[in-house]
C-alpha cells in the first residue's frame, strides 16, 4: 500500500471536485469510493442511473499519477463524456474505430508519456496486441470499467467482447480497478464480481431509490387523449414515449407532430443512418420527444430527459425500473406515467408463448410479468414496491408517487388473503398462481388430484369468488411483501410478514378488481396554462423566467458553434443555480453548482452581463 504519509485525503479529493468539476461536496458513497480507489483499493460500484458514478473514477484518475483507462462499450458514450471532461479542463481521450490513425498515435504518445487523464477505450480494442503493449508502456492510474453488467449473460446488454476485461486488468496487480454499474438485480452483480475477477474487490451499494422522479400509473384507457393530458405544460421538455411496436411507434411519432409536438420516432425497422440522425436530434435538441421501441436507450446519458411515458406495458419491472429510470439524471424533478390495460397483459402473454426460448425461459419470463402486473395493480406506494422488487426496504409515504398523491380506496382483505397465504403454507409453499387458485375455487385437476390438494381444508374455501378475483389477490399480497418467489424454487412462498398475517397479524388493505384510481390532476406552481410550457422545470415566475429563457438561448447558442449538446457546455440543473443565485462575478459564479474554474473563466465574460441585466428586477 501506499505509506501513511503519501495517503490521498478526502480534502484533497474535495478540492478537485469543487475546482473542476464545480460541486460542494460528495454525495452519498462518492466520497468513500474514491478515497478507497484514489489509495490503490479495488472497488465494485453499484449506484443508480443518475447517482454520479463518473466522479467516482474521474476523480481518482486526477489524483492519481499516471493515466486512466476507462473500459466503455458505446461510442456514443465515451464522445460525450469525453466532450464534457474537456469542458471542464480535463486532458480526455479515446481510442475506438471512432477516431483516425493520426489522432490515435497523438493519444499513444500522450499515454505513455503520462500526458493525459484519461483514456476511453471500447473492450475489444482494450484486448488487441497493440494496445496491449502500449500498456505496458503507459503509466497506469487506474482502471474502470463502465457499464460493467455488459460481462453478464443475465444482464439486458451482454457484450461478449466484455469477457478479457476482467483478466487484462488482472494483469496489472498493482493498479487500482474499478467496476461501476446501474444495474439492479443482484443474479447480474454476483456474475459481474467473478467475471470482472473482483471478488474481492469492496462493494459499494448505493440505494437504488431515485428520489427526484414521481412514479403514476393508470389503467388504460384512451391512451392518446391520457398522453395528451401528460403533455400539458410539457410542450419544452425532453421525453421518451415507449410502445411496444414499431408500427405504433410511427403512428404515436405522427400523431404527436399533428398536434404540435416536435416528436420523432426511433425503432430497430428504420434505416441505420435515419435512427441516428433521429437520435442526434434529440441529444443536442431542446425538448425534443422521441417515441421509441426499447431498441432505444442503451448509450443515452442525456441528463435532461424530464419525462418518460409508457404508452404499452414493458416486459418486466427491471424493464421498467430501466426504462423510466433514464428520465432525470440531473436530479431534477422528472414525471414518468405508464399505462396499464388488459389487451396488453394478453399481448405480452402471447409474445411470451409465441417467442422461442426453453421451458425453463419462458416461465422466467412470465414470472417477470407477473410481478410487473402485481406493481401495477398494488395499492402501495409505488416506490416502495419498486425497491421491494430489487431487494430494498423502504417505508412507502414517499410523496411523489400516484399511491401517496391520491390514495385509492381500499378494502379490508385480510380474510382473503389468509387464505392465500394458509393455501401456500399447508402445499408446501411449492407451487404456483394457478393451482393455488385452483384449489381455493376447488377445481379437482389432474395436478391436485394427484398431489391430494382436494382434501386440504382450504380446498374450495374461495369458492364464492372467480379465479380472477384469487389471482388478484396473489398478485397484491406477493407486491406488498406478504409473499415471494425465492430465487432457487418455483413456489410461492410466505415472507416472515406473511406469516404474521396468516397467524392472525395485522390487516391486509386491498385493491378491489376492476377499481382503479383516478390521479389527480396535478397542481402546476405556476399558473401558466396550456401550451407555453416554458416555466423550465421547476416552474418560475416571471423575472426568473426570463433570466431562465435567455442563458438558455445563449446556451444554445454557444453549443451550436462548439457542435456540441447543450447540456454539455453546462446542464439545467446549473442553469438553474444561476438563475436562482445571479452570480455577480468570476469567483461567484466558478461556485455555481457543476460550472468550475475552467467553464467560468472561459464563459464568464458572455454570461455575466446576461446575468446582470436580468439580475435588477
Ligand atoms: P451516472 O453515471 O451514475 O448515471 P453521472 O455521473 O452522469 O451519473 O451523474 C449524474 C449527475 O449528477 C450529473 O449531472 C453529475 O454532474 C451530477 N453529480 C455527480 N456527483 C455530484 C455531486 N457530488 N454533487 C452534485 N452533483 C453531482
Ligand atoms: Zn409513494
Amino acid at each position: 500500500g501506499i505509506p501513511i504519509s503519501k495517503k490521498i485525503t478526502v480534502d484533497r479529493l474535495e478540492a478537485i471536485l469543487r475546482e473542476t468539476f464545480g460541486y460542494a461536496s460528495f454525495r452519498g458513497p462518492q466520497a468513500g469510493i474514491v478515497e478507497h480507489v484514489a489509495n490503490g483499493g479495488n472497488a465494485l460500484v453499484l449506484m443508480p442511473t443518475g447517482g454520479g458514478k463518473s466522479l467516482c473514477y474521474q476523480i481518482p484518475a486526477l489524483a492519481r499519477p499516471g493515466v486512466a483507462i476507462v473500459v466503455s462499450p458505446l461510442l456514443s458514450l465515451m464522445r460525450n463524456q469525453i466532450q464534457a471532461l474537456e469542458q471542464a479542463g480535463v486532458r480526455a481521450a479515446q481510442m475506438s474505430s471512432a477516431v483516425d490513425p493520426a489522432s490515435a498515435r497523438r493519444t499513444a504518445q500522450a499515454m505513455r508519456a503520462g500526458e493525459v487523464d484519461l483514456v476511453y477505450v471500447a473492450p475489444e480494442r482494450l484486448a488487441t496486441d497493440g494496445f496491449q503493449a502500449l500498456l505496458s508502456e503507459t503509466p497506469l492510474a487506474l482502471f474502470a470499467i463502465d457499464e460493467a453488467h455488459c460481462v453478464s449473460q443475465w444482464g439486458h446488454d451482454f457484450r461478449p467482447e466484455y469477457l478479457q476485461v476482467g483478466e487484462i486488468c488482472a494483469r496489472y496487480d498493482s493498479v487500482p480497478r474499478m467496476a461501476l454499474t446501474a444495474t439492479a438485480d443482484g443474479t447480474t452483480r454476483a456474475d459481474m464480481a467473478e467475471r470482472l475477477r473482483l471478488t474481492d474487490a469492496r462493494v459499494f451499494l448505493s440505494s437504488f431509490d431515485r428520489p427526484n422522479i414521481t412514479y403514476t400509473i393508470v389503467p388504460k384507457a384512451n391512451p392518446r387523449r391520457q398522453l395528451l393530458d401528460f403533455l400539458r405544460d410539457r410542450m419544452d421538455q425532453s421525453g421518451i414515449v415507449y410502445c411496444l411496436s414499431r408500427q405504433r411507434v410511427e403512428e404515436t411519432a405522427a400523431f404527436l407532430v399533428s398536434k404540435g409536438f416536435d416528436a420523432i420516432p426511433y425503432h430497430a425497422g428504420m434505416p441505420t443512418k435515419q435512427r441516428s440522425a433521429n437520435q442526434d436530434r434529440f441529444i443536442t435538441g431542446d425538448g425534443v420527444i422521441t417515441v421509441a421501441t426499447i431498441a432505444f436507450g442503451m448509450g443515452i446519458d442525456k441528463p435532461d430527459i424530464r419525462w418518460v411515458a409508457h404508452i404499452d406495458l414493458p416486459s418486466s419491472v427491471e424493464a421498467y425500473y430501466q426504462e423510466t429510470g433514464r428520465a432525470g439524471r440531473d436530479g431534477l424533478p422528472s414525471d414518468v406515467l405508464m399505462m396499464y390495460g388488459l389487451q396488453d397483459i394478453v399481448q405480452r402473454r402471447k409474445m411470451i408463448e409465441d417467442g422461442d426460448g426453453s421451458i425453463e425461459h419462458k416461465r422466467s419470463l412470465r414470472r417477470r410479468l407477473e410481478s410487473l402486473i402485481a406493481f401495477a395493480e398494488s395499492a402501495d406506494c409505488r416506490r416502495a414496491v419498486l425497491l421491494r422488487y430489487f431487494g430494498e426496504r423502504h417505508p412507502g409515504q414517499c410523496g411523489r408517487c400516484d399511491r401517496c398523491l391520491s390514495p385509492v380506496a381500499t378494502v379490508d382483505g385480510t380474510t382473503d388473503a389468509r387464505k392465500v397465504l394458509s393455501a401456500a403454507r399447508r402445499t408446501g409453499e411449492r407451487f404456483g398462481a394457478h393451482h393455488l387458485v385452483d384449489i381455493l375455487t376447488g377445481q379437482r385437476t389432474d395436478k391436485v388430484v394427484q398431489f391430494r390438494h382436494d382434501v386440504l381444508p382450504t380446498f374450495g374455501v374461495g369458492q364464492d369468488k372467480p379465479p380472477e378475483h384469487w389471482h388478484h389477490v396473489i398478485r397484491q399480497i406477493a407486491a406488498s411483501g406478504l409473499l415471494e418467489i425465492p430465487a432457487d424454487r418455483h413456489g410461492l412462498a410466505l415472507t416472515g410478514e406473511g406469516l404474521e398475517v396468516m397467524r392472525g397479524g395485522p390487516e391486509v388493505r386491498l385493491v378491489e378488481r376492476g377499481t382503479f384510481s383516478v390521479p389527480a390532476a396535478r397542481t402546476r406552481k405556476s399558473p401558466g396554462t396550456g401550451r407555453s410550457g416554458s416555466a423550465g422545470p421547476v416552474g418560475l415566475a416571471p423575472p426568473d423566467l426570463q433570466l431562465w429563457t435567455a442563458v438558455r438561448a445563449w446556451r444554445a447558442a454557444e453549443a451550436r458553434e462548439q457542435g456540441l449538446p447543450p447540456y454539455i457546455v453546462f446542464n439545467d440543473a446549473t442553469l438553474l443555480h444561476i438563475v436562482t443565485h445571479k452570480p455577480s462575478d468570476r469567483r461567484e459564479l466558478a461556485r455555481i453548482h457543476g460550472m468550475g474554474d475552467m467553464r467560468a473563466n472561459r464563459y464568464g465574460a458572455a454570461l455575466l452581463p446576461i446575468i446582470a441585466a436580468h439580475g435588477k428586477v
